[in-house]
């Protein structure tokens, strides 16, 4: 057990209040670190990742692993940290801890396999000399994050940045700092001391975000919205900083006439409504062919009847996100939508209540924009070959789901969608997975966190070779070697190539 690293702090003495969104309740008080501190806590990281580079893959994987048992004991603490700062029930928060536990088990346990040393074929042209590929760490990875999934989405990065060789700085949500404070001292409670600095956590609003984007920091991970995002972007664009950008969804789900519409409209409520729709990921948009559109309305809208704010998932996080949510339904229903369930009344600060829509124009923002709110359209289509056009057609490229008689169709509709990930038969499937990647395209962002991607995401590829011995073989790079052997080599080569 190591003491908790001192954490940076702010000299000017501002801080700011965290409220429950819940009952407005003062949670806590935190300070806003500016470029200083922020720069401070980057070189405390930088000098323990030297540490953690001495530590070796074995010594990585017993400290990672160390915090994620750590995690799991201490489970309840977080999840009712997550609980108080957005306002989702505790078992939601629970659940989110536990999908971030199994990442870090796997980035922990897979880091060597994917990150370590290997072979690779040396191919004609370098014959002779022996091909390694190994990856080192970029140094100190900048994570930004959002609020609605304070635990899992962050340490989807933070995570896999650490077990690729990495230190980490971390700048929470504004909504949600003590919960990242809570990740951080949790390291550096279950790790050696010498590691108690890699993971620090520096809190503050988006000047602090922007302070550690152009701290020198060797890559940024930012989770958010695409419009942040661009001005991640452009601060990281002046020291070409690298940067992965996780941004936000419009998730399509597609109904096939042959689908098991009970297990579809139980997916798409869960996907719609749970976290109040405040999932990057979550379920924004159903198309279902017109023979079971209706019929698929009218279960979704008992299902998502059913369910009770407050109990079933918390309320809107973000208290501005209300207005956001009004203005798609407003404009959706006077462009001609229908609400089965719910409507603008649905809207009872903090919460809202589920809401169904149907018959949305596509061009409606309820259709284009990300709602960010118990709030699902479903529109009728043709056939899945329109409801993929229309599924692809969003600038978003996210998730999506997909429905239909049997697993084959729904692979060959999974396969001609932009989506970075696809569930068939399920909503979200592809999170669990540490294995698979996730992330996005278009307005979601670029590059991609967890699985073999996501480590990679977070180191430099180093290449190698070897030469075996002088004098074996034609060295195409020597002047000691003739014209006419280099020639003759050369002329070799291309008929090889012309010929296979
Ligand atoms: P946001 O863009 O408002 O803020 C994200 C983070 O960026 C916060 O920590 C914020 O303080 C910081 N920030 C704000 N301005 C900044 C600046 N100029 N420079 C640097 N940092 C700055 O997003 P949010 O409201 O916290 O989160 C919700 C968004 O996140 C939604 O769009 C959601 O879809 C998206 N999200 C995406 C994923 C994913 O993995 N793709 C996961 C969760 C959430």
């Amino acid at each position: 057990m190591s003491s908790l690293p001192s954490p940076p702090r702010a000299t000017d003495g501002t801080t700011f209040d965290v409220r429950s969104p819940v009952d407005g309740a003062v949670l806590g008080a935190h300070p806003v670190h500016g470029p200083a501190e922020v720069r401070e806590a980057v070189r405390r990281s930088r000098a323990a990742a030297r540490r953690w580079a001495a530590a070796g893959w074995d010594g990585r994987r017993a400290a990672l692993l160390a915090w994620k048992r750590s995690l799991a004991r201490r489970m309840d603490e977080v999840a009712e940290a997550v609980a108080a700062e957005t306002g989702k029930p505790v078992h939601d928060a629970r659940a989110e801890v536990l999908l971030a536990l199994v990442h870090l088990d796997w980035a922990a346990r897979n880091a060597r396999r994917v990150l370590g040393r290997r072979r690779v074929p040396s191919g004609p042209a370098a014959f002779g000399r022996r091909a390694l590929l190994a990856y080192r760490p970029v140094g100190v990875v900048g994570v930004i994050g959002p609020w609605n999934y304070p635990v899992h989405t962050p340490m989807g990065s933070i995570g896999y940045a650490l077990a690729a060789g990495n230190g980490v700085v971390f700048k929470p949500s504004e909504l949600t700092p003590g919960v990242g404070e809570l990740l951080a001292s949790s390291f550096a409670d279950a790790v050696p001391a010498e590691f108690a600095d890699l993971f620090l956590v520096v809190t503050g609003f988006g000047g602090t975000g922007s302070a550690l984007a152009e701290s020198g920091v060797d890559k940024v991970a930012f989770t958010g919205s695409p419009g942040t995002a661009r001005k991640v972007a452009e601060v990281c664009a002046r020291t070409l900083t690298p940067l992965l950008a996780e941004c936000g969804g419009k998730d399509a789900v597609l109904v096939g006439a042959d689908a098991d519409l009970e297990a579809a409209a139980n997916a798409i409520v869960w996907g719609a409504m749970a976290n109040a729709g405040q999932t990057c990921a979550g379920v924004e948009r159903v198309y279902a062919v017109a023979s079971v559109h209706g019929d698929l309305v009218e279960r979704i809208v008992r299902k998502a009847r059913e369910l009770t704010p407050g109990r079933h998932y918390g309320p809107m996080t973000l208290p501005s996100q209300l207005a956001v949510v009004e203005r798609h339904l407003k404009e959706a229903l006077a462009g001609g939508a229908h609400a089965p369930l719910g409507g603008p009344e649905s809207l009872r600060a903090p919460y809202v209540h589920p809401v169904v829509l149907v018959g949305v124009a596509e061009d409606a923002a309820a259709m284009r924009e990300e709602t960010f709110g118990p709030v699902v359209a479903v529109n009728a289509v043709r056939d899945l070959a329109e409801a993929v056009e229309r599924a692809n057609a969003s600038p978003y490229a996210l998730g999506a789901a997909v429905f239909t008689g049997t697993r084959e169709e729904g692979l060959a509709v999974a396969e001609r969608l932009t989506a970075g990930g696809v569930s068939v038969g399920s909503v979200l499937g592809y999170a669990a997975v540490p294995s698979l990647p996730f992330g996005g395209t278009g307005e979601s962002g670029y590059g991609r966190v967890h699985g073999a991607e996501g480590l990679r995401a977070f180191a430099s590829a180093r290449s190698i070779t070897v030469r075996r011995r002088a004098g074996g073989g034609t060295d195409l790079m020597s002047f000691a070697t003739s014209r006419e052997a280099a020639e003759r080599m050369v002329e070799l080569g291309r008929k090889l190539h012309a010929w296979r």
